[in-house]
């Protein structure tokens, strides 16, 4: 069992379940000196310039008793404050990366954490970092319709949005008419920046777009979506859950797109 010498906080997970100390009906990260469970390699995380975290892998899954629970990390948003939410997702981002970033992808031998947020070949002298991949999500409005689609890959019978990761040499721009064309048949015009959110399931990072309907009939990319179709307000099917960027949108849009964007 590793030890420190001062208290920490312990983002501790085993795949993509996060450990969670209960504490008179809510729950929180684990704040204290010595890791609760074994944990191979554990290491700081800055999170927050005030905090002292340390992350790690746990070699088996906690079973939940009076003390420990472990929770998926998408719904640990049910769980924790928001703030602690998005920590234990960068936390999360880290141990995914430190998993996969054993080798040096060059010349194979072990790499070291060299800064918080990097690691280094002794050998080539490089300095890695972990991979983030970027995916476009787009709200496509036609007069007063949305553009809501089912992905076979959405975990529930929900409606969201395109989406689609960005390739390399593509502008966010290109990318994003792109997906909309392959997945749905349809060329948009006025594509607008309307924020990001990291999706930490495990290294993306969401890019909001808003676009306007130009023209074209649906054509659904059968192996990627189920369903898809334009809505008016009053008649939404079921929507994406609040945590999402997706989400984020629709309701900014249901709002009448005011002034002020919420925030993530
Ligand atoms: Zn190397």
């Amino acid at each position: 069992m590793e030890k420190q010498n001062k208290a920490c906080y312990w983002f501790l997970f085993f795949q993509d379940k996060l450990l969670l100390k209960k504490n008179n009906g809510s729950y929180q990260i684990p704040y204290q000196e010595n890791a609760p469970f074994g944990t191979d390699n554990s290491f700081e995380v800055v999170l927050d310039s005030s905090l002292s975290a340390r992350a790690a892998s746990l070699s088996h899954e906690i079973t939940e008793d009076e003390q420990w629970i472990m929770i998926g990390l998408r719904a640990s948003w049910n769980y924790l404050p928001l703030d602690w939410y998005k920590r234990a997702g960068k936390a999360h981002q880290l141990v995914h990366w430190d998993r996969n970033s054993r080798f040096c992808p060059a010349c194979g031998k072990p790499l070291a954490w060299h800064t918080v947020i990097s690691k280094y070949c002794d050998s080539c002298h490089q300095e890695f970092y972990p991979v983030i991949s970027p995916a476009m999500i787009v709200l496509i409005r036609r007069g007063e319709e949305v553009l809501l689609v089912h992905a076979r890959n959405f975990r529930g019978s929900f409606h969201g949005l395109v989406a689609g990761f960005l390739e390399v040499g593509e502008t966010l721009e290109q990318c994003v008419r792109r997906e909309v064309m392959e997945e749905t048949g349809l060329t948009i015009k006025n594509i607008t920046y309307f924020g990001s959110q990291p999706w930490p399931y495990p290294s993306g990072i969401m890019i909001g777009f808003f676009a306007d309907y130009e023209s074209g009939t649906i054509k659904l990319q059968d192996d990627e979506l189920s369903a898809g179709s334009f809505f008016s307000k009053e008649n939404l099917p079921e929507l994406p859950a609040k945590l999402s960027i997706a989400r984020r949108m629709i309701d900014w849009w249901l709002a009448g797109e005011p002034a002020e964007k919420p925030a993530f």
